[in-house]
């Protein structure tokens, strides 16, 4: 009898926890943001990585350029949004734009 009400217990649980997890969504640009605070997780865990809040003009920059591989060793922070272009254009000029902001395709190696 006690098993029982264990069992349910730790279902009743589990479903509480599976359901708090989610504390993220993807929003309309590919990126993932807190669903409390609406701060997109790459610029906190960037703040995070440096010790200090980020400044406006920073914009944070996905080394791998998958916008939802959100590792403190993928961020990169750039001072303006026009140092951050420039490394994008570079890529688009080597591999094409579809590289410089959706990543390397999947299949090449
Ligand atoms: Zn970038």
């Amino acid at each position: 009898m006690l098993n029982f009400f264990r069992k349910k217990l730790l279902r009743i649980r589990n479903f509480k926890a599976r359901r708090t997890n989610e504390k993220t969504y993807i929003d309309t640009k590919g990126y993932r943001r807190f669903k409390d605070s609406d701060i997109s997780v790459h610029r906190w865990m960037a703040s995070k990585k440096l010790g200090r809040p980020l400044k406006n003009k920073e914009v944070v920059h996905h080394k791998d350029r998958n916008k939802l591989n959100n590792s403190p060793d993928n961020l990169h922070v750039f001072a303006s949004q026009k140092e951050h272009w420039e490394t994008h254009k570079q890529d688009a000029k080597k591999y094409g734009w579809k590289y410089s902001l959706k990543g390397k395709p999947k299949t090449r190696y």
